[in-house]
């Protein structure tokens, strides 16, 4: 009976890391092509990106953010300013309209609570600790293993071993909660990106820009993924803390 639960538990987990694998590998080529193909789709009601978030700041955030320009695909939102390039601000294609749109979605979280920034202040402190996740792995391996083999034989270098272990892991276990924690907050981004266009475009037009976000969303499944299953080898080198 036993045998049959774990043959079925390990069938499981080896189709859950395919699937989780298929989606680490193929999330930021589906979106390369989805952007490729919404470049060209120009919105009918003929407004340019510009005048779109000119429009949006003025009836939804009563004209507080400041736009700037930015360099080329650099297109951001960050306390209170829009930077957009050139090339977006003149743009008139469903892609530049669905990534700005985007960036006005968290312009809003930010004006209705702190999560926004708290998020920003938690990221700056994972970089910090992320610094030390690898000499810890390794110093805590090395001091466990000569250990081990009675190099090192006092109990207090296996403890100290075991806690930089432990620290290691507990760096890691941060950089997946704010990579999921960062998921759902593009997540609710792409929402409200959806909710600011849903006036200026059509039904046919609304679905593709819902579709193009969705992809975008995988790529940060694929980032989330990629750093849970960067123990395998498996999986491409992700940043832990972006
Ligand atoms: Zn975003």
């Amino acid at each position: 009976m036993w045998t049959y639960i774990i043959i079925g538990a390990i069938v499981l987990f080896a189709i859950l890391l395919c699937f989780a694998l298929a989606v680490a590998s193929f999330s930021f080529e589906n979106y390369a092509a989805k952007l490729k193909e919404v470049s060209s789709s120009k919105n009918t009601f003929g407004i340019s990106t510009l005048e779109y978030v000119a429009e949006i700041n003025k009836t939804r955030f009563a004209g507080r953010l400041a736009i700037r320009r930015c360099a080329e695909w650099e297109d951001h939102y960050s306390s209170g300013v829009v930077a957009l390039s050139d090339k977006t601000m003149s743009s008139n294609s469903l892609a530049s309209l669905s990534i700005v749109s985007h960036e006005l979605g968290h312009a809003r979280q930010d004006a209705s609570g702190g999560t926004l920034k708290k998020h920003w202040k938690m990221l700056r402190k994972g970089r910090m600790c992320g610094l030390f996740f690898m000499p810890l792995l390794l110093v805590g391996v090395v001091l466990s293993l000569l250990w081990v083999f009675q190099v090192l034989p006092h109990i207090a270098f296996l403890i100290a071993g075991a806690v930089c272990v432990a620290s290691a892991l507990a760096i890691f276990v941060f950089a997946i909660v704010l990579k999921y924690l960062e998921v759902k907050i593009e997540k609710e981004a792409s929402m409200f990106a959806l909710e600011f266009l849903q006036d200026f475009l059509t039904e046919k037009e609304l679905k593709t820009c819902k579709d193009f976000l969705h992809s975008a969303l995988l790529t940060y499944w694929g980032g989330l993924i990629r750093t849970l299953l960067s123990w395998t080898l498996l999986t491409k080198k992700d940043v832990m803390f972006r």
